[in-house]
This record gives C-alpha cells, structure tokens and sequence, in this order.
C-alpha cells in the first residue's frame, strides 16, 4: 500500500515558513533526506515545538529507525512557534515536513509521538493547520493513516483515541517493523485496520465503542467481532538490540549538542506516584559493549553525551561508561547515595546534580515508596557539595495523598539540614503539583485542591526565604489539574480538546463539553469501577495496585 508523489510539492508554502526550517535544517548534523518514490511515506509529528521535540530520544530513535529501512522515507513536523502559528493562518499553509515541506496529507501516514498529556490541545491545532478532519470516522482512505505512539500511547490513549486510526500500546521499536509489515501486505486502509488487530499491541480505537451509566462512569466496552478484549502492552525485551538512537545533533535542543544514550529502560524502584517506573517494566539494561559502541560513534560528532535512564545509579556498567576518555557526559537524576556521589565526582567538571526526595518527611516518603531516608539526603548532599558541585537540584512534589502541612514543613526543615551540612553552593528546589495517573495505586484518588496546593507552595518558598542560596521554582497548579483530566480521562474529554481550541481555558471547554474536573479528579474511585484505560493489559494485576493503595493509606497521620 504504497503511494508515490510525482507533484511538486512546497509551491504554497510560505517563503517566511520555508526559511524558518531552512535556518533550523542548516545548525542540523544528520539530517535524512531520501527520495519519495516508490516508499512509504511517513511524517512522524511531534506535537510540541522543535525545540522540545527533538530534545526527546524517543522522538529521534524513531526517525532513525525509520529511516534505516530502505523502502521507507520518514520526515518530521513540529508544532510551529506562536508567531509562525499566525503565518501559516495569514497565508493559508498547510503545515509542512521539514525536509520536503510536504503538507502532511501527502504523505501515507501520519504518526504522532506523545509523550505528555498536556500536548493533547497541540494535537488538535495540528490537525487544523494541517487541514485533516480530526475524528478518524470523518476521514477515509483518501487520508494518510494516522496513528498513535509514545508513552501517553500505551497508559491511556482514550481522551485521544477517536482522533487516531490506530495506537501502539507499548514500546514503538518492538511493534514497529511488524506494523509495517502489516501495512505493506495490504491492499487499503479497512484491510490495514482490521490485519492491525492480530498484531499483539496494536490498538484500533474504531473497533470499540463505550457505554457509560447514569453517575457517568463506564458501564461498558463493546467491541466488533473478532477484535481482542483487551491489548496487552508490548516491550522491547533486550535493548542492547534497539536501534533508538540520537539521529540529529542541533545546537537549538534543551541538551545543545548532545548525543543522548539510553542505558536503562524501566526501573526497579516502583514510586507509588510515578506511571514510568510501571509501565516500563521489567527493567532492562544496555550491555556495556553497546554503549560503547554507541559511544565511540557519537564521537565523529561531538564530545557531549547524554545518559538517559530512569534511575543510572542502578545502571550496573555506569562506573565504566564514565571512566571512557574524551567524553563530556551528563547523567539524568540519581538516586541519593553514596554510589552517586561516587560517580558525579567521575564526571569531572559536572557543576549541577539532580537528587529527588520528593517528599519532605519519612513518613510521607514511606506513603509514595520512595525509599530513600533523610540520612541517605543529607550524607549524599554533603558528599556532593564537598566533590565540587555548585548546584543541588532537589525535586519535590505537593499535593501528594495523605500530606498534611507537617510534610511541608518537613521539605523545608530538609532544605534547611542540607544548607547545615554544607554552606558551599546553591540548592534549587524544583516542586511539582502531583497529579494522578493510571496503572499506579494513586489511580483511585483524588487531587489536592487548587487553594491548598498554593498555600503549600507559598509556605515552602516563605519558610526557604531567610536561607542563603536556596532558590525555588514550581509548575503552574492549573496545569497540573489539566493534566490530571487528560491522564484520567476517557473518550468524552475528545471534546473538551475540540472546544478548547476555540475557547482556550479547559475548564470552560469541559463544562461545554457536560464534563467537569470534580469527576475526573476529585472523585474517589472504587475498586469496582471500570477504569478508562482498564483494557490494557500492563502485566500490572489490579488487586495488587489495590493493595498497595490500601497500604499507602494505612500509613496516614491521623
Ligand atoms: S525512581 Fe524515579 S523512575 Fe523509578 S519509580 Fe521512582 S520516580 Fe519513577
């Protein structure tokens, strides 16, 4: 099923536009450009700007991967920048590729890589620059295939599930080749659909429909005949394999310059609050000889490399991969202990180190396991700051189940034992609103309210203000609670992503929509009621999340 574009393409695209991503295209090292003909054609869509896009590993691996099969053309589209946004309605252009500057509706499909809920009203605007009926039941085969991918994919694509034709509900570069292989062998879109569906992973979201009951919960899925009950998530089972690798080094990413490396994938830890270190299990480790390989040829192309991993400290070769000569490397957050304070004083020259406490007693600590003690903190800090490093970035959470003030009080007596530990250097505290999200024991809870999520943050910043070289930066509350919707959310939030983009504020577009935050958000679940996202099958037993949320809850001050 493969088309092939003889017409010129980018003759209504605006020279503004065009010169934009020329600009960007010309700071790019690794850039792909291959013929269209006789390909399958596929523009993989961030929906964010450049800038965040291609600072995503996920994201880049793609393209590669993508682009390494020879009867394949694979090209990328961004969200534009604000003032670009209003060029491309002044001129009536379609949002193009970056390297043909194609319209996406010239190309076979259309893949989007989601990694953040709050990017869903940018899905949206997307395909309203780019001129595609947003419900897959509006569009037809004279449409590109539009599909789904990327974490927010695989834990709950439901609030965006009518706008795709298909979603990879797991790891993208274990389901991808087959997809294809899928797509190849067949001869139109209805066949690509339903062969999609023997495809362990492969989710079509139009061949189910939901029934809700009279309070507004799910009564039911129904699903058409022959389709699987439930999807089971895919995984990567040895990543040494994974051809995810960094394609392009640009100076204008969050990491300039920098050839990213996945060491780890999923993590041992377990963090009540967090979907990654479920939903990317079991953890897998890179071989040393891998990362080596991928070291030395990142090296033709910069010094700068970037470990990424949920959680390095656990990563069993890091002391080895650090000890390589003639590398610049930065690691993603470690965990507090002495190990990691080991290995930031092998990155000589590392000037800034991320620890996350996240809460700030042992109590609270214990509710969320995250087990990591006070002791573990400070001796960590004070090892950390006596090696050399100028800045301690501590990453906390409000608004956590069962916190009570005492535990904000706890986050800013910690900062200050730390700040008695060491008076060299600058901490920084990075906090945010905790927000709910599925396949973790905290899926039946509720979210903190509004009033009492400000009055935290405005006690730790009052009570951190008389503390020589402390510094604290917190997300915007109202987004987190966006955020909340979008990751609880089932098919009817579609429409509040549609309202919003008229009206912007997702409160008002949920309430146009017969929806609100109190049901999403600040409702206690039971046990009992069908979950959007219930139909994944994660490996993840629910009665055992149960009871570790009965166990978080047991551990409540009062
Ligand atoms: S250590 Fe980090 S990645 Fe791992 S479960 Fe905890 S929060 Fe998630």
């Amino acid at each position: 099923m493969v088309n092939s574009y003889d017409e010129c393409v980018g003759d209504d695209v605006s020279r503004k536009l065009q010169e934009n991503i020329d600009s960007l295209l010309s700071k790019e090292k690794g850039t792909v450009y291959k013929d269209p003909g006789g390909r399958i054609n596929i523009a993989i869509v961030y929906p964010n700007t450049y800038h965040v896009g291609m600072s995503n590993l996920g994201f880049q691996g793609i393209y590669g991967l993508l682009n390494s099969m020879k009867d394949v053309v694979c090209e990328r589209v961004f969200l534009p920048e604000d003032k670009d946004i209003d060029e491309y309605v002044r001129t009536h252009t379609e949002l193009f590729s970056m390297e043909s500057k194609r319209p996406l509706n010239r190309f076979d499909i259309v893949a989007f890589s989601v990694s953040f809920e709050n990017d869903y009203p940018n899905i949206v605007r997307i395909f309203e620059l780019s001129r595609l009926p947003l419900r897959s039941s509006e569009r037809n085969s004279r449409h590109p295939l539009i599909i789904m991918g990327g974490v927010c994919a695989f834990f709950n694509p439901e609030p965006v599930a009518d706008f795709f034709d298909i979603c990879f509900i797991g790891e993208a570069d274990e389901m991808l080749p087959e997809f294809l292989e899928v797509y190849k062998s067949s001869v139109n879109r209805s066949e690509v659909l339903k062969k999609s569906m023997t495809v362990e992973g492969l989710y079509v979201p139009g061949f189910y429909s939901i029934s809700y009951d009279a309070e507004g919960k799910i009564s039911g899925r129904h699903q058409s005949e022959g389709t699987p009950e439930n999807i089971r998530r895919r995984y990567l089972k040895d990543i040494s394999a994974s051809k995810m690798m960094t394609s392009i080094i640009t100076s204008e990413t969050e990491f300039s310059e920098m050839y990213l490396i996945e060491a780890m994938r999923g993590c041992p830890w377990n963090c009540r609050f967090c979907v990654a270190g479920k939903i990317y299990n079991p953890p897998r480790k890179k071989d040393l000889q891998a990362i080596e390989d991928e070291i030395q040829k990142a090296l033709f192309r910069t010094k700068r490399i970037g470990l990424i991993g949920p959680s390095l400290s656990d990563y069993p070769y890091i002391k080895d991969v650090l000890k390589i000569p003639g590398v610049n490397f930065s690691i993603t957050s470690l965990r507090a202990s002495t190990k990691s304070a080991e290995l930031v004083s092998l990155m000589k020259g590392h000037k800034s180190v991320s620890i996350a406490p996240e809460a700030g007693t042992e109590r609270l600590r214990k509710v969320i396991n995250k087990r990591i003690t006070e002791k573990d903190i400070l001796y960590t800090s004070e090892l950390l700051f006596a090696g050399g490093i100028e800045t301690l970035r501590l990453y906390f959470m409000v608004g956590l189940p069962t916190e009570t003030r005492e535990d904000i009080d706890g986050i800013v007596n910690l900062v200050k034992k730390i700040r008695n530990v060491s008076a060299k250097g600058y901490i920084t505290l990075t906090i945010s609103t905790f927000v709910l999200k599925p396949f973790t024991p905290f899926q039946w809870h509720t979210m903190e309210s509004l009033i009492e999520v400000k009055e935290r943050l405005r006690m730790i910043k009052k009570g951190l203000l008389p503390i020589r070289g402390v510094k604290v930066f917190h997300d915007v509350p109202k987004y987190a609670y966006m955020q909340g919707l979008f990751s609880m959310g089932d098919r009817r939030v579609s429409r509040v992503l549609e309202n919003m983009s008229k009206n912007q504020d997702w409160i008002k577009a949920a309430e146009e929509a017969g929806l609100t935050k109190d049901f999403y958000i600040f409702r206690k679940k039971e046990f009992s009621e069908i979950l959007p996202w219930d139909f994944i099958d994660m490996g993840i037993a629910k009665d055992k999340l149960w009871d570790e949320y009965q166990e978080a809850l047991s551990l409540h001050t009062n």
